[in-house]
């Protein structure tokens, strides 16, 4: 097989997005879906109300859909298939499936991350009908309703506190009977008079047939259960990028976030690898949005770009 120009891994709106405008650059660019959940983390969720564009929002498959048929229509190729293993120290890359292997003279990274779950019955079906992992993109659907956010961390609180402009009361399920969040968050949540703090309990079951309907909360000391009628319910215990491909070649920092922007003078999206870009959550922590992400990819796609008309 000939050497590519620019391979991209991952199916989500930052790598969809790197391929259409690597494709409009004429790159001709293959992109690696994975064998299961190709379209990212959209694909599993109802609505999207916030990527510019859609005024009366849109479901998230049918955007991934939209994101996919357009990089399609650019010519981009996409392979239905993991990425087992990579080499991308040399000046050619080398990219491995089960089966095959790719080489390519630049790579995009774009392989995400994942929320981590509770590992409940019912938390993926209930996901997007009542279930949600972030609030920026959900809170809004539950104006009034009673609120339940699992975790201890700042996230969890910043996803509570959040949640309090929306929700009727927010109820925050802690498994100890202390925060592990910086004393400011827990200050700020202390004061806030929609914020009840559930100390020393888990989510034991995730209950509802067509949405959620309440949870059932174990107390971690006595053994007690009890319900809580809450509609809502924000799982904020973490998320890990999907960058398992990638330590001894591209720098990770202490959580395994891909470290891009190594290039002076301007913002980048360039490892410590030439020829090798990141875009999306797999580099951001922060914003974690669909748009960041499909920003970042297409800052990816003209670095990349740039990166091969210098080689030429
Ligand atoms: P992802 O969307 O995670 O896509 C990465 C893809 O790469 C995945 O399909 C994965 O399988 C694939 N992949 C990973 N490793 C490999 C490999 N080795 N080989 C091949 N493929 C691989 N954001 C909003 O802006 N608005 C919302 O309303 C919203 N709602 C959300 C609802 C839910 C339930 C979730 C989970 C997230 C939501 N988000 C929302 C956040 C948004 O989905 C993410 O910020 C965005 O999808 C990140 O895009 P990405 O391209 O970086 O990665």
């Amino acid at each position: 097989m000939s050497t590519r120009n620019v391979i991209i891994i991952g199916s989500g709106p930052s790598g969809y997005t790197a391929a259409v405008y690597a494709a409009r650059a004429n790159l001709q660019p293959l992109l690696f879906e994975g064998s299961v959940t190709a379209g990212g983390a959209l694909m599993n969720t109802t609505e999207v109300e916030n990527f510019p564009g859609f005024r009366d929002g849109i479901m998230g498959p049918a955007l991934m859909d939209e994101m996919r048929a357009q990089a399609e229509r650019f010519g981009a190729e996409m392979i239905a298939d993991d990425v087992v293993e990579v080499d991308l120290t040399g000046d050619v890359k080398v990219v491995r499936t089960a089966t095959d292997t790719y080489t390519a003279r630049a790579v995009i990274l774009a392989m995400g991350s994942g929320y981590r779950k509770l590992g409940l019955p019912n938390e993926d079906a209930l996901s997007g009908r009542g279930v949600s992992w972030c609030a920026t993109c959900d809170g809004f659907f539950f104006r009034d309703q009673h609120i339940a956010v699992v975790g201890g961390g700042d996230s969890a609180i910043e996803e509570a506190t959040f949640l309090t402009r929306f929700g009727s009361k927010v109820s925050l399920i802690v498994r100890r009977d202390e925060l592990r969040a910086s004393k400011i968050m827990q200050e700020r949540a202390f004061a806030d008079p929609k914020l009840d703090i559930v100390w020393n309990s888990v989510v034991e079951t995730i209950n509802g047939a067509e949405s959620l309907e309440s949870v059932t909360l174990k107390d971690t000391v006595t053994g007690e259960t009890r319900d809580l009628d809450a509609t809502g319910l924000f799982i904020a215990i973490g998320h890990d990028p999907r960058s398992e491909l990638l330590p001894g070649q591209v720098d990770l920092d202490e959580n395994g976030y891909v470290l891009a922007g190594h290039t002076a003078g301007h913002p980048s999206t360039g490892t410590n690898l030439p020829g090798v870009f990141a875009a999306g959550d797999l580099v951001d922590h922060h914003y974690r949005q669909a748009i960041t992400a499909a920003g970042t990819g297409c800052a990816a796609a003209l670095d990349a770009e740039r990166f091969l008309a210098e080689l030429d």
